[in-house]
């Protein structure tokens, strides 16, 4: 193999770069992005870029160290056998590293709609947040919740519009409604299972008519991956770029990682597709083994983590039908420190939930990789570590 092309220059095509480095791997290396960046880490863009902490949050990775032909601002429109089509015409690949993360949804409408993806969005809302100005936050998910508090933080009056019946449904289900209190401690107006019709000038419209002011509208939905431009191509797409626990992909020396990759868990013996940070700096070291002919296997218990309404909130694992144990008291005056595992029939901890305990999360981690019986008496007891139970 003599040439490798990356496309997509977030942290898992950077991190893709360095590990075929770290593998040996001696060939040309080529590294397209679409947009006009250095790689650079997305979690802090919601957090620290929003409240005014930092405005660059680059990947401290040396590209000429790595020998890597980086072109910003070129992006893939196209793949045959062999070739990616560009915007800066063809790139002739023997291995190919798919990369492109996923892209924001957007409602209906004609008014001003934001989103924070990119280093760029986040800088531009920023300049928006100050004293006074209105906020309506679409989605109670992870990035709304985070925008939320730092609009609050900038003096902003928040509007928080969510469809479901409590934050964070999609990924937490009934348990996210223990973080209903927060929104109204930090003074956000929280409105659960309210749908959005669309996006005007001036605010939202209600799908029951009615209407919401705000100067500022920032649309925080889910995202889809950035799949388009592989459309035609024949490879397997499913929700994502479908590949096997190696992450190789319907296509002969075609690998896919991070967020746009749809991948086989051994573990727990469906597909996921994990949009976090975690699973973009893990998955390349294995597509660069596939890719480089050693044996290896992507088989993480998925983790991550949000900064919100001063918690930190942290998540590992995979819950599917499993029982809930509760640690501690999410109702507690002042910080409340509380945990949630999701527990199989047969007493293995499939998945944990920790809020300001962040001990938890860590052991809580340990005993699903171990997948161990527990005792769940002992669980469920907030002042028994997790990894004596
Ligand atoms: P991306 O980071 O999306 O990178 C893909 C790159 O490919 C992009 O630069 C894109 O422009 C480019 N691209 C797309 N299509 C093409 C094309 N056709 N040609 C060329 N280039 C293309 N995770 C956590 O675990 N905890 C957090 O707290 C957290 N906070 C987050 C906050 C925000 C605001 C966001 C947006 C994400 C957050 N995440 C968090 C998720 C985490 O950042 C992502 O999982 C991670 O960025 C995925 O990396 P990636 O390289 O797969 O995709």
């Amino acid at each position: 193999m003599n040439h490798v092309v990356v496309v997509g220059a977030g942290l898992a095509g950077v991190r893709s770069v360095e590990a075929l480095r770290a593998r040996g791997f001696g060939g040309k290396i080529t590294l397209i992005g679409e947009e006009r960046h250095r790689p650079y880490d997305r979690p802090p863009l919601s957090k620290g870029v929003l409240l005014g902490e930092t405005d660059s949050t680059v990947v401290d990775s040396d590209l000429d160290a790595l020998e890597v032909d980086f072109r910003a601002g070129v992006s893939a429109k196209g793949l045959h056998p062999g070739v990616v089509e560009t915007t800066e015409g063809e790139l002739a690949y023997d291995g190919l590293v798919v990369a492109t993360g996923a892209r924001p949804i957007r409602l209906r409408g004609d008014g001003p709609q934001h989103v924070v993806r990119t280093i760029d969005d986040a800088l531009r809302l920023r300049s928006l947040l100050g004293e006074g100005t209105t906020v309506a936050v679409i989605g109670a998910g992870w990035i709304g919740a985070e925008v939320a508090t730092a609009a609050r933080r900038a003096g902003c009056a928040v509007t928080v519009v969510e469809a479901a019946d409590t934050p964070l449904a999609a990924a937490l289900g009934q348990v996210g409604a223990h973080t209903v209190p927060w929104y109204a401690e930090a003074g956000v107006d929280l409105r659960l299972g309210t749908m959005v019709a669309s996006v005007d000038h001036g605010g939202l419209t209600l799908a029951d008519g009615s209407a919401i002011e705000a100067d500022v509208v920032v649309t925080g939905v889910g995202v889809r991956p950035a799949t388009e431009w592989l459309a035609g191509s024949g490879i397997r797409l499913d929700n994502g770029v479908v590949t096997d626990e190696h992450l190789r992909t319907s296509l002969p020396d075609v690998v896919a990682v991070g967020d746009c990759a749809a991948w086989w868990s051994r573990r727990y013996g469906i597909r996921l597709r994990v949009e976090h940070w975690d699973t973009a700096l893990g998955a390349p070291d294995v597509a660069a083994a596939t890719l480089v002919g050693d044996a290896a296997v992507y088989d993480p218990v998925p983790y991550f983590w949000s900064e919100q309404f001063g918690h930190m909130v942290q998540y590992a694992g995979h819950h599917d039908g499993a029982r809930l144990v509760l640690r501690g008291d999410p109702a507690a005056e002042g910080k409340p420190r509380w945990a949630i595992c999701w527990v199989t029939d047969d007493d293995r901890l499939t998945a944990v939930l920790s809020v300001n305990r962040p001990r938890d999360l860590v052991q809580g981690r340990r005993l699903i990789e171990g997948g161990q019986r527990l005792d769940v008496d002992r669980l469920a007891d907030p002042a028994i570590a997790l990894r004596d139970c």
